[in-house]
Formats: C-alpha cells, sequence, structure tokens
C-alpha cells in the first residue's frame, strides 16, 4: 500500500482511455507533493511523479537531492495521504554524446534509482540525431543503439518486476532558423520499430512537437503563455503508431504556460498519454514564498540574477530569474526544506487545486480505478 506502482501496468490499463496521466515533476516537495497526491485521491486520478536526471542524480543535481532523497519525500507524501494509484518516474535519463563515459554515467544513476525504488524510467539519447545522414535510419541508428543498450540495462537490473518505458525520438525544444524542429511520423515509426526489433517495447514516446521546457517569454522579457505545441503534426504522429500495430503512445513534455482550456478542448487525449508539468509547480511555490516566506525569496532572486544576469546580457531580470532561479533551489535547499507549517499548508492548498484543474483538463477523472481493476486481473 502506498508503494508506486510499475508505469507498465499504469499505460497499458490507461492506453486508448482518452486519458492523459498528469507526471509532476516536483522540485520542490513541500506542501506540495501531499496536494498533488490529495487531488488525485479525490478525483480517482492515476498520478506519476517524476524528477529528471539534471534535477537529481548522485550529485544531487540542480535540486539538491539524489534518487533515495526524491522517492523518500514523495513516498511519505503518497503515505500521509494513503494513495494507491501513482508511479515515480526517472524522467530524461540524458545521454548527450553517448560515449562509454557518459553510457557508464547513465547506468550508474540507473542503478540508484532502482534501488530507490523508481518503477518508470525515460531514455533520451535525442541528441545522438545524425543530422549528417539524409536516410532516417541512419540518422536515428545512434539513438536506437543506446537507447536499447540502456533498456536492456534497466531489465536485466530490474529482474522480473515490470517496469514503464519512455523513449525519445526529437530534442524537445529543438529550433533551427525556420522554427521548431518537428518530428514527423515516419521518424517515430521507423525509431519505435528500431526498438522494437532489438526487443525494446516502450510504451511512451516523446517527441519533439514545438513545446519548450520551463517559463516562455516575449521580446519584453514578460511572462507569456505557450501555443506553439503543434496539435495536427502530435495527431498524426500518433497515428502512424497505431496504423503500424505499435502499442505505444505520446508524452507531452513542457505543459507549463499551456492555458488550460486549451488542453481541455484540443490536446489529443488518448493520443497524448502523459503530460509532464514541472516549471509550474515551482512558480507556484516562488509565488507563495513571495508573501509568505519574503526573505528567502528576496534571498534567491538575488542570488539567481547574481549569478545569472552577466551570462544573458539584454535580457530582462524577470527572465533571467525565470529561467534560472531552479538553480537556487540546491544553494536554498535547507531553508526551502525549512519553511514552516503556515507556508507549507498554503502550498498543498495551491498545488490541490492546480492539481484539479490539470487532472480536469487531462480527462484523467477515473482513470486510478482502471487501473486498479487491471491490476486485479
Ligand atoms: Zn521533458
Amino acid at each position: 500500500m502506498n508503494e508506486p506502482i510499475p508505469g507498465k501496468e499504469m499505460f497499458d490499463a490507461l492506453m486508448d482511455k482518452g486519458v492523459i496521466i498528469l507526471a509532476a515533476n516536483v522540485r520542490v516537495t513541500p506542501g506540495v507533493a501531499r496536494g498533488i497526491f490529495r487531488a488525485a485521491k479525490d478525483l480517482d486520478s492515476a498520478v506519476m511523479f517524476e524528477i529528471a536526471m539534471s534535477e537529481c542524480n548522485l550529485d544531487y543535481g540542480y535540486t539538491g537531492m539524489r534518487p533515495c532523497d526524491y522517492s523518500d519525500q514523495i513516498k511519505e507524501a503518497a503515505e500521509q495521504v494513503e494513495y494507491d494509484i501513482w508511479a515515480l518516474h526517472a524522467d530524461h535519463i540524458t545521454l548527450k554524446k553517448g560515449t562509454p563515459d557518459d553510457v557508464e554515467n547513465a547506468k550508474r544513476l540507473i542503478d540508484a534509482q532502482i534501488e530507490a525504488g523508481f518503477t518508470s524510467y525515460a531514455i533520451d539519447a535525442s541528441y545522438l540525431y545524425d543530422v549528417t545522414q539524409s536516410d532516417l535510419k541512419a540518422a536515428l541508428a545512434r539513438n536506437i543503439e543506446i537507447t536499447t543498450e540502456l533498456a536492456k540495462y534497466i531489465e536485466t537490473k530490474m529482474g522480473d518486476e515490470p517496469f514503464g518505458l519512455e523513449v525519445e525520438v526529437g530534442e524537445i525544444g529543438k529550433k533551427n532558423e525556420s522554427g521548431h524542429v518537428l518530428t514527423t511520423p515516419e521518424e517515430a515509426v521507423i525509431f519505435v520499430k528500431g526498438l522494437n526489433k532489438n526487443g525494446v517495447y516502450p510504451q511512451v514516446l516523446a517527441i519533439a512537437n514545438g513545446a519548450s521546457h520551463g517559463n516562455i517569454y516575449d521580446e519584453h522579457g514578460n511572462l507569456v503563455e505557450q501555443v506553439s505545441i503543434d496539435i495536427p503534426q502530435t495527431k498524426a504522429v500518433a497515428k502512424a503508431l497505431r496504423d503500424n500495430g505499435l502499442n505505444v503512445r505520446i508524452a507531452q513534455h513542457g505543459i507549463t504556460g499551456t492555458p488550460r482550456e486549451l488542453i481541455n478542448t484540443v490536446f489529443p487525449k488518448g493520443d497524448l498519454i502523459k503530460g509532464n508539468v514541472g516549471t509550474f509547480w515551482q512558480n507556484i511555490v516562488l509565488d507563495t514564498y513571495k508573501v509568505y516566506q519574503p526573505e528567502l525569496y528576496k534571498d534567491m532572486y538575488a542570488w539567481t540574477l547574481q549569478k545569472y544576469k552577466p551570462k544573458n546580457p539584454g535580457k530582462a531580470d524577470n527572465e533571467v530569474f525565470g529561467k534560472n532561479v531552479k538553480y537556487a533551489l540546491k544553494e536554498y535547499y535547507d531553508r526551502i526544506h525549512g519553511v514552516d507549517e503556515e507556508t507549507t499548508a498554503s502550498l498543498e492548498a495551491l498545488a490541490y487545486a492546480e492539481a484539479r484543474v490539470f487532472i480536469k483538463a487531462f480527462g484523467s477523472k477515473g482513470s486510478a480505478s482502471i487501473v486498479r481493476d487491471a491490476m486485479k486481473k
């Protein structure tokens, strides 16, 4: 009870049920994790908690957490709320070079994540796309090779235990002269088929579809909404996967800033099976600190600007702060994790309310029962 369930069982049970699973990346857990769990419980929604390699690793990442720290904090919240249908996802296990060192490093992280009880893994070798190759198969060969090696590694280490597997074909947020680089249906199919041929069967595929990670700003440094996700292209990729008999659906990365009414009305639920929301929760925490922890907020603001303003000439303070404050989380870890009960209670209430809206917009209400029933069989 209250331990994370295998991501595979969640994905399999919710495949083509018109549900996007909320995958909450909670860089600051106090209050927030409990609020999200409470919303999931009240609305009978499956939920995932995730954290990326850059944020949380054996060297504490930029959030100041190791995999066991994140796992402990999320499990504690699950126990307090007494919630069962959730999975713990290791997001963006990234291999930028694919060198033996790179692979070894990823394996050490995976060891720690398995030890910490993660039940789902995202291997991201999308950077290894070979732009010099005109043939898609050749361009994707390195990504397929490295993703296979790591997926097999997880499989061996997990023994008989099933686990969730997400793989990544297009680099999220990548741009060229003509704008966002988008994953084509053909590319997605070649990639998944290549993995299947090697005996690797992911349930989820991350694609480049116009979304970017984190907060987005206009040329004046004002925070703006994200409306760049290419819905027709996303649908086309999902259709190609289905038409080829591949049991893989899409993970939407970088949802922060996307208007929820848009998610509710135009996001293709079912084509998308997983919706990653990260920076959104960090924004709530910082907004709350402005009132409840003004000293902490002021110190984090000053630290971030002092460190990142010189690296971003010509950018407004607001933007420099919004894009780089994540790096202050490790520096201020003890103060963040030592905030008073009044602050945590407010964070919990806000996270609860916002998670409810996401679960509604994602069509995920009632999804926990579907998973529960499938697991009984
Ligand atoms: Zn992502």
